[in-house]
């Protein structure tokens, strides 16, 4: 009888916890703020709405301390082809690296869009994160955007995002 009880009572102590974990907020880490222009915000919810798989891409710009700029976006082909996870294409990415390289540039944000779930990071995007410590931007089809990094002591934490409604910014 003992042994028929104790899995009812795991599900039923395991539950609750895990809907907890998924509505916790992220702590946010003040200092940190991305800035990007309401134009690239745009076009990658627009295009997220009109893509039946996951899209993902770079926005190029400057860092200034704790301040990650954003002023251009390159969409990179998601060779998964999924609507749960996503890949960037190897060739696409350097690419992609190399341009923004020659005009003086660095990767601000890693975007992707998620289609049926809010705009926190997967278990699979936190591992990403691991490999690209700077803010991860998600955005859902609703519109809504979060940013989030993977700080070294590998607590996921929430980037402010301001937009700015120019794409030229000082
Ligand atoms: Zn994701």
């Amino acid at each position: 009888m003992i042994a028929q009880r104790s899995p009812t009572f795991i599900m039923f102590s395991v539950r609750p916890s895990l809907i907890i974990a998924f509505l916790k907020p992220y702590p946010q880490q003040t200092n940190m703020i991305l800035v990007l222009p309401k134009n690239i915000i745009e076009e990658i919810i627009t295009r997220s709405r009109e893509s039946k798989i996951e899209i993902c891409g770079f926005i190029f710009g400057t860092k200034n301390g704790e301040r990650f700029i954003g002023k251009e976006v390159e969409f990179i082909r998601n060779r998964l082809n999924s609507s749960v996870e996503f890949e960037m294409d190897p060739e696409e990415m350097i690419n992609a690296l190399e341009r923004a390289e020659r005009k003086g540039l660095e990767v601000v944000t890693i975007f992707h869009s998620h289609l049926n779930c809010p705009p926190y990071p997967s278990k699979k995007d936190i591992k990403g994160m691991e490999n690209w410590r700077i803010p991860w931007l998600i955005v859902s089809l609703k519109g809504d955007m979060k940013a989030f990094i993977l700080r070294s002591n590998n607590e996921v934490e929430e980037v402010k995002i301001i937009t700015h409604p120019t794409q030229t910014l000082p």
